[in-house]
């Protein structure tokens, strides 16, 4: 809550300012109070970028205007010859751009289940530079074992990056877990309210931070002042939406589990989740998204999605209010079918972002959909 701010020294104000300006004025050529232009730096980053590094308990934190702009940016530590790899259920636009454009210019990525040690060891080549990491994954929430994922990426001097967005340093710490850098888009869970789309990295190293600072700068995807106040706003509050929405989840999650209508539900704190203990030592808790399967196939998913009402059908998560996806048709409609299947994502899977309303109207809105179904 209070990382990284302090009231304001000249007029007490509790809250950061929302410094709007381009510019500072400078006593003499090159002599300023640390900042110059706010591409470079602008007072509300540096506190946004304080209070998440002490968030993930990392020395060093940048801010950016989108996940993306912040993914982008860890993929600027690799030239050409390198090689990546990353989990095989990787966020949609991590995927895009490794191969879109990364591959373009000359960096080879393998796409692995990083959910199984070995897999990684095997996929290493001499030019591996980087391991792209996300667990829980979406939206089958595959967890990868970062402590064990990490130690064989030292052991071969390989950069790790875990995406973060899912678990937020409120249930997971992937530094403390051996990562080098924590990536995050603070649209979801760190903002928590639907109102911003930003991103971040954390590291420890400085000297990783200053190359990855200078790629900032160079680049430019920087958040403007407003959009860093937005995000402090929201990690004041995160701990207490996250107890939430775990709590909610939980309760869902056991809901949907002993439902007739339902083939199988995915959540890291479901007994026969394949990673239950894993969940339960790397995890302060599960997390609030909930993924499950009904019996049937694309129709039964979308006129389920169809009659919710207080989960509205909408693309992302992460923030206060319920959503539910139909991933085949929407976030993950670009995949090709067979592909998909091979994946494990089936016709009727459906993805709840659960929110932190009242548990027992989320409960009564997913009774009615059930109703709908014939
Ligand atoms: C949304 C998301 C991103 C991309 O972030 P944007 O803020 O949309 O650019 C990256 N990774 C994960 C896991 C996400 O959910």
């Amino acid at each position: 809550m209070h990382a990284g701010q302090e009231p304001d020294p000249s007029t007490g104000a509790i809250m950061t300012p929302v410094y709007m300006t381009s510019t500072y004025v400078q006593s003499a050529p090159a002599q300023h109070k640390g900042f110059d232009y706010s591409r470079t730096t602008n007072p509300t980053r540096v506190a946004l970028e304080r209070n998440l590094a002490a968030l993930e308990g990392a020395r060093h934190g940048l801010a950016f205007s989108s996940g993306m702009g912040a993914i982008n940016t860890v993929l600027n530590l690799l030239k050409s010859g390198d090689h990546i790899m990353a989990g095989n259920d990787l966020y949609g636009g991590t995927y895009r751009i490794i191969k879109t454009l990364y591959e373009k210019l000359g960096i080879a990525s393998t796409f692995i289940d990083t959910t199984n040690i070995a897999n990684i060891e095997n996929a290493i080549r001499k030019e591996t530079k980087l391991i792209l990491f996300e667990t829980p994954t979406n939206p089958l929430l595959r967890l990868t074992d970062l402590s064990a994922a990490s130690a064989v990426a030292k052991r071969h001097g390989i950069l790790t990056c875990c995406d973060n967005t899912f678990a937020t340093p409120a249930l997971q710490r992937p530094l403390e877990l051996g990562c080098d850098m924590v990536a995050h888009s603070t649209t979801k869970y760190l903002g928590g309210h639907s109102d911003v789309v930003g991103g971040a990295i954390l590291c420890n190293d400085t000297e990783l931070y200053t190359k990855l600072k200078h790629y900032q700068n160079a680049v430019g995807a920087t958040p403007g002042p407003m959009d860093c106040f937005l995000v402090l706003r929201g990690t004041k509050t995160l701990h207490l939406r996250m107890d939430r929405h775990v709590e909610n989840a939980r309760r869902i999650a056991q809901f949907l589990d002993q439902h007739p209508k339902v083939e199988r539900v995915y959540y890291p704190g479901l007994k026969h989740h394949p990673q239950f203990e894993l969940a339960k030592t790397q995890m302060r808790g599960p997390g609030g998204i909930v993924s499950f399967e009904l019996k049937g196939g694309v129709e039964e998913g979308k006129s389920f999605a169809s009659h919710t009402q207080l989960f509205a059908l909408a693309e992302s998560l992460g923030g206060v209010e319920s959503l539910i996806d139909h991933p085949v048709s929407m976030t993950h409609g670009s995949i090709p079918r067979e592909e998909r299947l091979k994946a494990g994502l089936q016709d009727g899977l459906l993805r709840l972002s659960v929110g932190v309303e009242h548990g027992d109207d989320l409960i009564r809105d997913l009774e009615r959909a059930f109703a709908s179904l014939r």
